[in-house]
This record gives C-alpha cells, structure tokens and sequence, in this order.
C-alpha cells in the first residue's frame, strides 16, 4: 500500500521508512500556516483517529479504512471525551451491548470535544462494553452512514477550524466487525494511543507558537528600532518586504 507523507502521522514503522521524526517534521512544516485551527482542521483526527485501527485493528478493517483516509477522500476522528469523563477514561459511560442476534453492537452516549466531529466519516469511539472500571472498555468504528449519530458544533473560544462536536449515540447499530482489536482491551489501546497524541500535541502546539509568535516579535522590534532617525517599521523597504506580511499573518492567527 502507497501510505504518502500522511502516513508519517500514523503508522511510522510501516509507513515507507518513516520514524518519528520525519513526523516532527511533517508538523513542523504544517504549522507554519500559524493558525492552530487549521492545523487541527487537516490533520488532528488523522492523528489520534486512524492510529487504533492501524494497531490493533482487523486487516479487513484497515484494508478498508486507512487507504481513503490516508488519501483524504475520509476524515477520522478519535472519540474519548465525554461530559462526565475527560481525564479519567476509566468511568467513561457510552455503552455498547450486543443485540439478540450477536453480531451487532448497540451503542448509546455522549462523546464532547471530537476534533473533526464536525466533518468526520469514521469515528473512533472508547465505549463501555464490560463492567465498571478500566477492565470493561472497547474501542468500535462508527460510521457516518449509520443511523443514530448526531453531531453539534461547540462554541469554542478558539481552534475553530477544526470542527469540534458534541456527538450524541442513539441506539447505534454496529457490526462485530467494527470492533477494534479485542472486546473489553480498550483501556490499554486509548493508553497506547494516548502516548502518541501527547507527544504530538505538544510538537503542534511548539510549533504553531513558534511560526505565529516570531513575526510577531519581529514586528515588535521593527516598531522599537530606529533607523536614520525614523522607525525602521516606517522605511519603505521594511514596509514592503516584511511588516504588511509579518503583520497580515499576526492579525489573521486565531
Ligand atoms: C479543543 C479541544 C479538542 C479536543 N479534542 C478531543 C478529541 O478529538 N477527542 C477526545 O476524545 N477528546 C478531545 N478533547 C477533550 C480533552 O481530551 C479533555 O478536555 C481532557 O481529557 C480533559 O478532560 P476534561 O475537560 O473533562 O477535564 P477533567 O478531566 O475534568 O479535568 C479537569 C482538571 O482536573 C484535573 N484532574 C482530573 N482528574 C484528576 C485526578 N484524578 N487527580 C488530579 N487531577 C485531576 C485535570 O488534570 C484537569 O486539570 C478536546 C478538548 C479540547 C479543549
């Protein structure tokens, strides 16, 4: 399978020779945009989304999911959050039970903040499907298709871009095969998973500051600076080669 460049953010050992930091790399040069909203708009779901599948899920579920999403013909989000559970991923409460004919699952519940939900073909959701605790949670892909999904925009304060949802479960019905990897093993795939997200998250967020603080910085010291008695911002030359630009991109950073 071709994987491209957007493999780096997924499937480092089988994405073409791709490690971490040719990951580091890809971010890097994503953020230069300077805007965390678009960045999280491209690429957020497909980070922390399409990872579990790639691990722990069937090859027929990766055959037919990774392709189109690495291609970015799909969108794919990763769905753990819940109003009454965020960091504590323990006491999730989104259930899935299976029905009476044994090959369906039904879920039910609530997931809050999904980067992507918005716009999201696939969901990947942590749902309870054992007993209380980190012993009974699953991971199942949803799919858009699927009668019983409902997705709200959340009124964030930012980030706008990447199409944060309130997502709501009513009585989905959802084939055995959707489930990824094992049934109750759930807790130690969002850990796994976690792992990755936690180190890329804070390279975005790095590198985002960085490429929308610089111009910033260099637009303050063009203002302090001084030149043949006239503030450098002012010459001509500096106008025109850096302050509109510098300036245009500061202001339009959410
Ligand atoms: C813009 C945005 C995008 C997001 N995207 C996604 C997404 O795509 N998918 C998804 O699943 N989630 C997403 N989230 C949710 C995010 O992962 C949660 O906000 C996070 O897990 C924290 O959960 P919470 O907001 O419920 O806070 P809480 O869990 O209530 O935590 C609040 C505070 O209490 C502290 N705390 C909690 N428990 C303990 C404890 N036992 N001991 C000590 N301190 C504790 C926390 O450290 C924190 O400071 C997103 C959030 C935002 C803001």
């Amino acid at each position: 399978m071709e994987w491209g460049c957007l493999g780096a953010l997924t499937q480092r050992s089988l994405a073409q020779g791709f490690d971490a930091f040719h990951e580091l790399i890809l971010i890097d040069e994503v953020c230069r945009c300077g805007s965390g909203g678009v960045v999280w708009g491209l690429v957020e779901g497909l980070q922390i989304g399409l990872p579990p599948v790639l691990h722990f899920g069937s090859a027929a579920l990766k055959a037919r999911v990774a392709p189109e999403c690495l291609r970015g013909r799909k969108v794919i989000c990763l769905c753990i959050s819940e109003p009454y559970a965020g960091s504590d991923v323990a006491a999730l409460r989104t259930t899935a039970v299976w029905d009476a004919s044994g090959q369906h699952f039904v879920v039910n519940g609530e997931k809050k903040w999904i980067t992507n939900g918005m716009f999201a073909d696939y969901f990947t959701v942590a749902v309870r499907t054992g007993g209380e605790g980190n012993k009974g949670l699953s991971f199942l892909l949803l799919e858009k298709s699927m009668p019983g999904i409902s997705c709200k925009q959340m009124d964030c304060s930012g980030v706008w871009a990447s199409g944060t949802a309130f997502i709501t479960f009513d009585n989905v019905r959802v084939p055995m095969e959707n489930l990824i990897g094992t049934e109750n093993e759930g807790f130690r795939y969002v850990m796994y998973n976690f792992n990755h997200e936690v180190r890329d998250v804070f390279a975005r967020c790095w590198a985002t500051v960085l490429t929308s603080a610089c111009p910033l910085s260099a637009g303050a010291l063009s203002c302090r600076r001084t030149a043949s008695a006239a503030c450098a911002l002012r010459t001509p030359s500096a106008t025109r080669r850096s302050a509109k630009p510098s300036a245009r991109r500061c202001w339009s950073t959410p």
